[in-house]
């Protein structure tokens, strides 16, 4: 079945990255769809052979430069990779994807050259994975000032607290650790970012159980007792913690509106051909209903809307022009946009939308997480509504 957002794709992007996109869907389509129901009914996380396939085809090394062993890409096809795997699933796409957007990424944009050099390579490789240490329990939205802290003791950094919300916990190497080391300093400079080993001791992790969404993703809460780091741990400069948290997130947030797009692509085309196969009323196919057509022609002028955006953003991105109001619009858009057209596709195939192996109702579920996850879309209006308030 041809794909309608390939069409998009081929037009938006250079033949060599359209290239790669066909490359990682035919993965997908091999070594994820036939698999997915049934890691999905037995709540597997991604199984290590699925991780290890995607590794050997240098997916944890694509934004990684090729002097560290990496595949040399860049946010295009970051995004591109998003739209690939996220078509089936968004917890199998977010595992590759968050180890790069939210792992590798602050170790490239503010690592030093001995700590690229420490670990870029193993990262490139899959062999060490880094999670993104900002949310707690008590600190969600407002992560400026994290109650997890950091105190010197000697030339060390002793850290206390909790994270949670760790996407690739199961599996990771390294946490990243926004910890409080200045709590009189001015907003935003009251934080650092710490590199922790996950086999320090005093580093306990857990699964966080009863998670119904990005089912086959890993969402760890990770405990730090007493754990002591070298100041070389430190990442980026001491006290610009939440600048390396922020600067991280601008583009974390493409790929997840690159996600919800993927859900509306596949949306899209299983909406599409069951309407024309599903038959009522003398025998004809539901897709001569115009309400029904309306739904279908809706997603399809979203999708191709949200496509050139994002590509569009992906491109200032790279050139270091992408505000962070953009970054948020283009992820509050995508992803309501995409959870409103998904609830009415489900709608406009009726009870069939229920079912697992349907799998509408999958790509419903995680969209939820696209709202809220990297940035909740209504916090992200705070940003977006600051140059609309000047004069
Ligand atoms: C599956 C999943 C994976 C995640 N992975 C990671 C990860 O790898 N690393 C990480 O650090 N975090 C991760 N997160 C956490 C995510 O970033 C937070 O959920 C998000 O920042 C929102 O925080 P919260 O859930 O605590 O909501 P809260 O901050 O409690 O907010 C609840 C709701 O209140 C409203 N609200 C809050 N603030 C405002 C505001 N300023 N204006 C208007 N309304 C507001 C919004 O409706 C918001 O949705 C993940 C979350 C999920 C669900």
């Amino acid at each position: 079945m041809a794909r309608r957002i390939d069409t998009y794709l081929q037009d938006l992007v250079a033949e060599e990255k359209f290239a790669f996109y066909e490359a990682v869907r035919e993965f997908s389509d091999a070594e994820v769809a036939p698999h997915l129901l049934d890691w999905e009914r037995k709540h597997l996380l991604v199984p290590d052979d699925c991780l290890a396939k995607m590794s050997e085809l240098g997916l944890f090394g694509l934004p990684i430069t090729t002097e560290y062993g990496g595949q040399g890409g860049d946010h295009t096809d970051l995004c591109l990779l998003g739209l690939a795997l996220g078509y089936h699933s968004q917890s199998v796409a977010i595992t590759p994807g968050a180890a790069i957007s939210l792992g590798a990424k602050p170790l490239q944009l503010c690592g030093t050259d001995a700590q690229k050099k420490a670990h870029l390579p193993d990262l490139a490789a899959g062999k060490r994975m880094f999670v993104f240490g900002l949310s707690e329990p008590g600190r969600g939205s407002d992560a400026a000032n994290p109650e997890v802290t950091a105190i010197k003791r000697g030339g060390n950094w002793v850290i206390n607290g909790e994270k949670c919300w760790s996407t690739n916990a199961r599996w990771a190497s390294h946490v990243v650790v926004h910890a409080l080391t200045n709590p009189t300093g001015p907003n935003g400079k009251r934080s650092t970012c710490f590199i922790v080993p996950m086999n320090a001791p005093g580093v306990f992790y857990q699964e966080m159980k009863g998670k119904k969404v990005w089912e086959q993703s890993s969402t760890g809460s990770i405990v730090f007792e007493n754990v002591e780091v070298p100041a070389d741990a430190i990442l980026g400069a001491e006290n610009d913690g939440f600048k390396v948290m922020v600067t991280t997130l601008n583009g974390g947030r493409l790929f997840i509106a690159s996600l919800a797009l993927a859900s509306l692509a596949f949306a899209l085309d299983k909406t599409r051909i069951y309407a024309e196969e599903r038959v009522q009323f003398d025998n004809k196919p539901i897709g001569r209903f115009q309400r029904v057509q309306d739904v279908i022609v809706d997603m399809d002028i979203a999708l191709e809307r949200g496509l050139t955006w994002l590509m569009h953003c992906c491109k200032r991105f790279e050139a270091g022009t992408l505000s962070r109001e953009q970054a948020a619009k283009v992820k509050v858009d995508c992803s309501r946009t995409a959870s409103d057209l998904v609830q009415l596709a489900m709608e406009a195939c009726g009870g069939v939308s229920c079912f697992d192996e349907f799998g509408l109702i999958r790509h419903h579920n995680d969209l939820f997480v696209t709202r809220v996850g990297e940035g909740s879309n209504f916090a992200l209006k705070d940003l977006i509504v600051r140059p609309l308030r000047q004069p």
